[in-house]
């Protein structure tokens, strides 16, 4: 998925579930850092391919941001002065978690270990149907926050 398209997508996601702007703005922030910290493609070949070897592994393995999140909440109880900074932390693994769940519609991500990937290729990077699953999923975050089932049944009996 695009980055454009991790960013909109994850704050939909996170906007709807939480219906909070900083926690919203941070998973914004959050939602590249899997591939910030992989760094750039190099342009030279044979260090593209051990780059793209390691493309999408420990920067993508799900449990490393969740043991960050479980940290910043215990952090909080020995640092209570900084808590919003760490609420902020907390948003940014969010949107880093959704973008290695976001990764998984087009390719493989790893979940039980850093090397084993697992995934649906539901489109191409870039094509139009990475726009159409993320209207989707826009869409669905917009029912979800303010959609009206009744309204809906009435059309449906
Ligand atoms: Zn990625």
């Amino acid at each position: 998925m695009k980055w454009i398209n991790h960013q909109i997508v994850t704050g939909f996601v996170v906007a709807a579930a939480t219906d909070d702007a900083l926690l919203t703005a941070s998973a914004i922030v959050g939602s590249v850092i899997p591939d910030r910290v992989e760094g750039s493609p190099p342009r030279d070949s044979s260090a593209y391919w051990k780059w793209r070897s390691r493309h999408r592994t420990w920067s993508h393995y799900p449990l490393i941001y969740l043991a960050l999140i479980g940290a910043a909440h215990f952090a909080k109880d020995y640092f209570p002065d900084a808590t919003l900074a760490l609420n902020l932390a907390t948003g940014a693994l969010v949107g880093a978690l959704l973008h290695i769940a976001e990764d998984a519609l087009c390719g493989k991500v790893p979940v039980f270990t850093p090397h084993r990937k697992h995934g649906l290729k539901l489109f191409k990077v870039g094509s139009w149907r990475e726009y159409f699953v993320a209207a989707l999923i826009i869409a669905a975050c917009l029912f979800a926050r303010f959609g009206n089932v009744d309204l809906l049944r009435s059309y449906f009996p």
